[in-house]
């Protein structure tokens, strides 16, 4: 389904992480990061497969020791996507990610993660981005409103959006004096408003590419939901090259929040979409039954359909016209609709299951030849 509204999207350079770009017109990758400790390189491995199953296309491990810089030289070559060293406070531990290669001879890390803001100033910093550029490898460099340089703050009195993104730009100008240019950029804050503002003037004056999230969103129902508010708005004014969102526990349903979120904002449709109504006191039908046997056959399915589920005639014609497929369900029985025009009566009982056979001819018909 194509809609008159769109989002343009803002410009990057392409940044290549192995084999995933970065930017420009590439998708907007979903990553998450770990929870273990990067040395035991065995449970480490187990939670990666976990999320690469989940979708999971870029994974972010912690390296606070050397010894967690070995755990990536045994992880690397067992699992198929990009691998980033997180560093903070020791820049030895990014030079060391630099350096460190697999037993198979690839490099163990496929990016590192810094923020200059809490490496030991700016030296440190340099002789990280020399070493990265040396080694071709690219670096996000992760500014967080909770670490800006002291002058910053003196000089705007609070970790605002002009500061963060002065911050930011003041790194990338003392990387590209070195020749340095892999770079993609976030600007973390917890606060919505203020991270929203951070991604959308940094926009408006640099093109390397983003990483944007949430920083500590919180737990998995309102982490999700503030993620989803704070990456939404983001996205939404255009920004955006790959997404984390940042929830307590166990990272695996950052995955599906993060495709999710990219979904609702159309930015990037792997999977059908199920619109459904709330119902209300004119429903008839078993909608909440209908919908969830729905959307449980769909998960899998990688074409961007829109399918609209509505519980009577009232908004069910309009809807539809909106969506590839849909239902207006009446007292017993419903019409399926195929791109607003009523193909078929069904009654209540073979709705799913008719639902499905359109969907399946609909994917026949547009598949590509
Ligand atoms: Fe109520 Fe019909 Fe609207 Fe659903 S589509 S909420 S049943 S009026």
């Amino acid at each position: 389904m194509a809609y008159s509204t769109t989002v343009t999207r803002h410009r990057t350079r392409e940044v290549g992480v192995d084999d995933h770009v970065v930017g420009g017109s590439n998708p907007i990758w979903v990553q998450s990061m770990t929870t273990t400790n990067t040395f035991d390189a065995e449970a480490t491995l187990a939670q990666i497969r976990r999320l690469e199953e989940a979708g999971c296309e870029i994974v972010r491990v912690t390296v606070p020791k050397k010894e967690d810089v070995e755990g990536c030289k045994a992880i690397r070559d067992h699992i198929k996507i990009p691998l980033i060293a997180d560093i903070h406070y020791d820049y030895r531990m990014a030079l060391a990610c630099l350096e460190a290669r697999t037993p198979s001879g690839r490099r163990a890390v496929d990016k590192i993660r810094i923020n200059p803001g809490n490496i030991g100033g700016e030296e440190r910093f340099k002789e990280v981005v020399r070493k990265a550029k040396d080694a071709g490898v690219p670096m996000r460099i992760g500014v967080n409103s909770g670490s800006l340089e002291k002058d910053l703050i003196e000089k705007y009195g609070f970790p605002c959006p002009e500061a963060m993104v002065e911050s930011a730009l003041r790194h990338i100008e003392t990387a590209e004096s070195l020749g340095y240019k892999l770079m993609i950029v976030s600007l973390k804050a917890s606060h919505v408003p203020t991270a929203v503002e951070c991604y959308t003037q940094y926009a408006a004056k640099c093109d390397y590419p983003t990483h944007v999230g949430i920083t500590e969103a919180g737990s998995k129902e309102y982490g999700t939901l503030k993620s989803a508010a704070g990456i939404g708005a983001i996205l939404l004014r255009g920004v955006g090259d790959t997404i984390r969102v940042s929830l307590l526990g166990d990272p695996v349903p950052e995955i599906a929040a993060g495709f999710d979120i990219l979904r609702a904002c159309d930015r990037r449709v792997t999977q059908p979409e199920v619109v459904a109504c709330p119902t209300c006191g004119r429903l008839d039908i078993d909608l909440e039954r209908i919908v969830a046997e729905v959307e449980e056959k769909m998960k899998g399915l990688s074409n961007p359909l829109r399918i609209s589920i509505l519980g009577c005639l009232v908004n069910g014609f309009g809807e539809a016209k909106e969506a590839d497929l849909g239902i207006a369900a009446g007292a017993g029985k419903g019409i399926i609709f195929k791109r607003g025009v009523p193909i078929r009566h069904v009654k209540e009982d073979e709705m799913v299951q008719a639902l499905l056979q359109e969907v399946e001819r609909f994917e026949e018909e547009t598949k590509p030849l």
